[in-house]
């Protein structure tokens, strides 16, 4: 019987679903436990202080301190009634992930007891050390500080005994270095720009809100594993290991059954999910070994961003509990899937219209197709500067490998709606149309119907698909934070609408009727964005060389598709939006260069690390057993049946001197461009050479590394194989 060649691996085989308790009966008992939401504020904050919160969140008025006081104070007593004994203001830096510095609530009194104190200071503003979060040399160059300021649009909860203020974080003298900020400036901005463009339809919206819906993929493996492969523990993924010879071309796993293990730690996860108020509403195995997938309800963008970050922090913490590690890495394992995370977004107004659904009239349905093709627009016109949103060292290896995001961004729509486009752009004109052609135009549009069923048939290829009342933005990484490709979007949109209000007032002036000067400019519209429309194949050879006639972006070295942040277009586009201003952006671009290039050198260090320290000396160690077996042979045979016999032997040490040579040369080269990558002071040409130079070298290497897999014996292979990664039951 075969052993099992660690104790991790034994260890993870004897383990069992770690069973959970339940907070409450039903799901019900014990939702938004952990959120200070209305309700709660009701109960705990005086009546003028319960509206301060409301008009803030619901039509951004400022909170005075001396009810902030009162919010703090009602807050505090809530926490503490759940047994909270810090507080902390999360913030989102730019670092792809959320910083926390908790401080107790207990105050000394000088005379041996502590009292709990909360103040309205401490809620609204905090200075955390910021000096170490990259910031692009916003800090360096203006202030040595950043503080975090409390947003009171996404409610404070408690997790793991402590009040958590979710909290934008800026630089003393104003520059956003989080993403929430300048999220919640394109939120606003669109708010405004959208009402307006509503007003031509329904006087009674007066707010637009953005929603998000994200579906959330990530990868289980056993913690004893995962802590026996050093590329895992320091880089997220692995940067060697040969394909299982089983791995997901069986299309077993999708949809399968979820691995009792794995489903105590989902139901674990939604327990603690649903005490913070995190709408989760499905789970289901992904395509590949180990692979799953979350999603909750869509709510409000700048909260369900939130709630993603939050999700993927107690990921983290819960699959401890069942010894498991999160892997939300775009590309853990070569040769099989990785994660994304869908970005499903929608407009709706408060009247509870959404704006990319299809409605019930023909005014309903202007309103729809106005939004959707001005959607269509801002895509076309800012496609690099959304491929450079979701463009990461992690999600590169996705990039254009046949997996959602190809490395160029277009749009499907489907055939209903492409329909309806064609004939808007061949039935209009600038000309004044008929009472027959506007009845024929309005039937028309009265036809769409409300659910549009070719859309379920989806194209999977697409990076931007319709899916019948909603966009699903596909390319986003399932590390990413959310804002990352939701400021873009959001703000590109807003934009447009206002050139479009402007386009269309303009008509109206010279005498045009509102319905048909709405159709003049859309049908202008359709034709200028026509070349983001593509319904076909989006991995196929003949997309990119028509993607390429049509002037789409298809730049595909990430540091490269950053430069789309910073042409003319993009400045103008979030400057005019209030967004970020020029400094802003640059030291943003600065930060992902930077990143960029610190990623690779880690994975970089790991990959020759493992090869020079663990791979070679196990390889040569069989190479020399094979050396002195054949030596023995040679005493065994005559001399003339020696010969014959050893010849594969002969053949098999050559053969591995070989992969050892190109090993240990491409290592070295590697370590010699990597030191001269690091003497590039721009952080942009060492990203380049970073991306051009050295990353080229990890596949080189590791397809030797993986050859010798196959070669040396499986018993002294030094880390644990992808089939034993990959595989829980
Ligand atoms: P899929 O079939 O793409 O896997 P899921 O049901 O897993 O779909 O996830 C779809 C996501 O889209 C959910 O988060 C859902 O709430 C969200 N969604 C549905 N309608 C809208 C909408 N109008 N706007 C934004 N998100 C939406
Ligand atoms: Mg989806």
């Amino acid at each position: 019987m075969a052993t099992l060649r660690f104790k991790a691996l034994e260890d993870a085989l004897k383990r069992r679903p770690v069973e959970v308790k339940a907070p409450g009966e039903k799901t019900s008992d014990y939702y938004g436990l952990y959120v200070f939401d209305r309700i709660k504020m009701e109960k705990y904050l005086p009546k003028d202080a319960y509206k301060a919160v409301v008009d803030a969140v619901d039509y951004g008025k400022r909170i005075d301190m001396k009810l902030a006081d009162q919010i703090a104070m009602g807050m505090k007593s809530w926490a503490l009634s759940l047994g909270a004994t810090h507080y902390t203001h999360w913030f989102q830096p730019l670092t792809e992930s959320t910083a926390e510095k908790h401080d107790t609530f207990a105050v000394p009194t000088g005379r041996g007891t502590a009292i709990e104190v909360f103040s309205g200071e401490l809620l609204v503003q905090q200075e955390p050390d910021a000096s170490s979060f990259p910031s692009g040399g916003i800090r360096n160059t203006f202030e040595a500080r950043g503080y975090t300021a409390w947003d009171p649009s996404s409610p404070a909860f408690v997790l793991e005994g402590t009040l958590i203020i979710p909290t934008i974080f800026i630089s003393y003298t104003g520059e956003a270095l989080d993403y929430k900020t300048p999220l919640l400036k394109a939120l606003h901005y669109l708010d405004k720009a959208a009402v307006e463009v509503c007003q031509y339809f329904d006087k009674d919206v007066t707010r637009v809100n953005s929603n998000l819906g994200w579906e959330q993929e990530y990868f289980l493996v056993d913690e004893a594993v995962f802590n026996a492969r050093p590329d895992l523990v320091l880089t997220d993924r692995t940067l060697m290991g040969h394909a299982s010879a089983k791995n997901q071309q069986l299309e077993d796993q999708y949809f399968g059954q979820i691995p009792s293990r794995v489903l105590a730690f989902m139901k674990d996860l939604e327990y603690e999910a649903y005490k913070l108020g995190i709408p989760l509403k499905t789970r289901h195995n992904e395509v590949a070994p180990n692979q799953y997938e979350l999603a909750p309800i869509y709510e409000e963008t700048n909260l369900a961003n939130d709630h993603n970050l939050l999700i993927m922090m107690v990921m983290r913490k819960v699959a401890g509990r069942h010894n498991f590690k999160v892997l939300l890495h775009e590309k853990p394992f070569s040769g099989i899937n990785g994660s994304g995370k869908h970005n499903n977004w929608s407009v709706a107004t408060n009247t509870g219209v959404n704006l990319l659904s299809p409605g019930k009239t023909p005014r309903l349905n202007l309103q729809f197709l106005t939004f959707l093709i001005n959607t269509l627009v801002a895509v076309h016109k800012h496609n690099a500067l959304l491929k450079a949103s979701i463009a990461s060292p992690g999600n590169q290896h996705r990039l254009g490998a046949n997996e959602a995001p190809p490395a160029i961004i277009s749009a499907f729509l489907g055939q209903q709606l492409t329909k309806m486009l064609d004939e808007i752009e061949n039935r209009v004109t600038d000309e004044k149309m008929s009472p027959e052609e506007k009845t024929a135009i309005k039937l028309d549009i009265g036809k769409i119907p409300e659910i549009l069923l070719d859309n379920t048939d989806r194209n999977r290829t697409s990076p931007f698909a319709f899916t019948g009342n909603r966009f699903e933005f596909r390319a986003v990484g399932s590390s990413a934070n959310c804002a990352s490709a939701m400021i873009p979007l959001n703000t590109a949109l807003a934009v447009q609408l206002v050139d479009f209000k402007t386009e269309v007032d303009t008509i109206i002036e010279k005498g045009v009727k509102k319905d048909e000067a709405i159709l003049q400019v859309l049908r202008r519209l359709i034709k200028k964005s026509k070349p983001i429309r593509y319904d076909g194949n989006g991995y196929s050879e003949e997309w990119k060389v028509e993607a390429a006639k049509r002037g789409l972006d298809c730049e595909a070295i990430v540091p490269l598709i950053y430069d789309a942040y910073l042409t003319p277009q993009s400045r103008e586009l979030f400057k005019r939006a209030n967004v970020y201003t020029d400094i802003e952006m640059e030291a943003r671009t600065e930060v992902r260069h930077e990143l960029y290039s610190k990623k690779i050198q880690i994975e970089a260090r790991v990959l020759s690390d493992l090869a020079m320290n663990h791979i070679l000396p196990t390889v040569i160690e069989y190479q020399a057993m094979l050396i002195s077996s054949t030596q023995g042979l040679k005493n065994l045979y005559e001399t003339s049946e020696y010969n014959v016999l050893s010849v594969r032997r002969l053949k098999l040490i050559k053969e591995i001197s070989e992969h050892v040579e190109i090993i240990e040369d491409k290592v070295s080269e590697m370590i010699a461009a990597r030191k001269q990558a690091n003497t590039i002071e721009d952080n942009r040409e060492k990203a380049i050479v970073y991306a051009t130079v050295i990353f080229p070298f990890f596949d080189e290497i590791r397809y030797h590394i993986d050859k010798l897999e196959l070669i040396v014996d499986n018993e002294k292979w030094p880390l644990p194989k992808f089939r034993e990664l990959l595989f829980i039951r």
